[in-house]
């Protein structure tokens, strides 16, 4: 993987097999997010490097589809032992450029390993169904066939997991792809694409087109393109399924959230401290099922308010690539400057500022992006920091009196990602599960994101569109089913038929 290794140079596209510069020379400035300087730009594309991506890939897929599905995943398989033997050199590039904790970084690799492994059993996924016999000398049977050129548009906050919960999936079905990853944080898709050549893959079945909103909206009118998914905030992801849609594209857009942990008096307190402070400040709360709201039911507040203080404090922030560090820097200063807005905003509206991350400077990294863990109390539904996402290290407490009341703050939530509820009484647990409006649900788990067979999606404006991303609901989004029925002319010979055809 010699020649991507992260550099200082300008990130380019791979399009048609090969690293090719953005036609337009317009370019953005990627940063470290630890040390705050620029370490390199990536090009911006125009709907010309899109075409030619598109081009690529549409003449890629007659072959790659017609291939028969085992000889396409003895290619991917080759691409998960390089992903495998490639961690450390990908986990290192999304430290530099998202600043996460290596071992994060470390952590969404693998998860991202687990859908390609999952790509992999590809030809039993694509069984179809048959029926012998559904009329005399007739049979019946469904199979199901890729779609042909499509996209993903993906989120700086996972750059090599949520490009991967696509790809695999949408290659090993028999589709070719063009990827639109962040501009924030480019260079390990390149990676990617460049392990993608390694393992064998022709080329145009994988591409990367680098951009911002030209490049979006060149592949959402872009009329070869036959499929889109997206990952990204709630606006965007509006925007991307109606546009889409309004194309004739078949589009699932996945947008924002805001994640509740629901502590019941009987959790033990210690346990919800130390799910809390993972899931709310792991990844700087930069995570789309980062829980940014406790929800304390009666007694728990009290006893759990102090222990949070105290281990919010001690978090250890610094450059993600120390091993001691726990929360590294914000993405970007836009973004850390966004979320001590919101941090203003809550004050403003009367909610309890317990820690307060503001103008945190890590030592020897002065110029980095910082921000400490910030931790609220007495948050109301209705103020700002509880009705909009965060995204960021910024906990919200909010103090109910019963698990009715939690439900009913969250069910009346417009965002329905995920969910946890930490209790050691079953019955309230499985009452929680069952009537908690969200997509993905937590019982003492704080982040309960699925396995790769199950398929992630939240509910509501988490979600535009009809299906879960990867999983069986990804091999069906990627394909489409058709029904074939077959008689041999043996067995014809009776003339017109003009009645609708039954079983006979
Ligand atoms: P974003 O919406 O700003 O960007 C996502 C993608 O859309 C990027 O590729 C970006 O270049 C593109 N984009 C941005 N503005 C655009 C515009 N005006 N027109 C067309 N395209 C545009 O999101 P982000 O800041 O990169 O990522 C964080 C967001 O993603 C959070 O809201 C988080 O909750 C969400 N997210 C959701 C999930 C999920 O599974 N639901 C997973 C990860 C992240």
């Amino acid at each position: 993987m010699n020649t991507v290794e992260i550099g200082t140079s300008t990130v380019s596209n791979f399009i048609d097999g090969q690293l090719v510069p953005g036609s337009t020379g317009r370019t953005q400035d990627v940063f470290n997010p630890a040390t705050g300087r620029k370490a390199r730009s990536v090009c911006l594309s125009s709907a010309a490097d899109v075409d030619a991506a598109v081009k690529s890939a549409k003449a890629a897929f007659p072959a790659w589809a017609n291939l028969p599905p085992l000889r396409r995943v003895r290619l991917m398989n080759k691409y998960l032992a390089l992903m495998n033997a490639h961690k450390d050199e990908l986990a290192r590039a999304i430290t530099a450029e998202h600043g996460k904790v290596f071992s994060d970084a470390k952590g969404e690799v693998e998860r991202g390993i687990d859908i390609i492994e999952f790509a992999c059993g590809m030809p039993q996924l694509l069984k179809g169904d048959f029926t012998d016999q559904v009329s005399t000398n007739i049979d019946n049977w469904t199979l199901r066939q890729p779609l042909g050129v499509v996209a993903g548009i993906t989120p700086f906050n996972f750059p090599v997991m949520v490009p991967a919960w696509m790809y695999p999936i949408a290659i090993a079905a028999g589709n070719t792809f063009v990827l639109k990853p962040s501009p924030i944080d480019p260079s390990p898709s390149l990676m990617v694409a460049e392990l993608m050549r390694e393992a064998g893959f022709p080329k145009g079945v994988f591409n990367v087109v680098q951009g911002d909103k030209e490049a979006v909206d060149a592949i959402l009118a872009h009329p070869d393109v036959q499929a889109v998914s997206f990952v990204g905030s709630t606006p965007i992801a509006n925007y991307i399924y109606e546009t889409g849609a309004r194309a004739g594209k078949r589009v699932q857009a996945l947008g924002g959230a805001k994640n509740h942990l629901v502590a019941m008096p009987d959790a033990d307190p210690e346990k919800v401290v130390d799910a809390l402070m993972g899931a709310a400040y792991g990844s700087a709360g930069e995570r789309c099922m980062a829980i940014s709201v406790a929800v304390l039911v009666g007694s728990a507040a009290d006893k759990i308010i102090p222990l949070l203080v105290k281990r919010a404090k001690e978090l250890k922030i610094g450059n993600g690539m120390n091993d001691a560090t726990e929360m590294g820097p914000i993405v970007t200063s836009v973004a850390r400057q966004r979320i001590t807005g919101y941090i203003e905003k809550g004050v403003a509206e009367g909610a309890t500022l317990v820690v307060d991350g503001r103008g945190y400077v890590a030592p020897g990294h002065e110029e980095g992006f910082f921000l400490g863990p910030t931790l609220f109390d007495h948050v109301k539904p209705g103020m700002t920091i509880h009705r909009e996402e965060i995204f960021g290290p910024v906990l919200c407490c909010v103090r109910v009196a019963t698990m009715e009341e939690a439900l009913n703050l969250i069910n009346n939530h417009e965002f329905a990602n995920g969910v946890s509820c930490f209790t050691s009484d079953g019955h309230a647990a499985r009452e929680f599960g069952r009537n908690v409006q969200c997509g993905m649900v937590g019982i003492n788990v704080p982040i309960p994101v699925p396995m790769a067979w199950h398929g992630f999606g939240g509910w509501k404006r988490s979600l535009f569109g009809d299906m879960h991303i990867y999983g069986e609901e990804g091999v069906r989004f990627y394909t489409r089913q058709k029904s074939i029925m077959q008689r041999w002319p043996d067995s014809i010979g009776k003339g017109a038929e003009f009645q609708m055809p039954v079983s006979r």
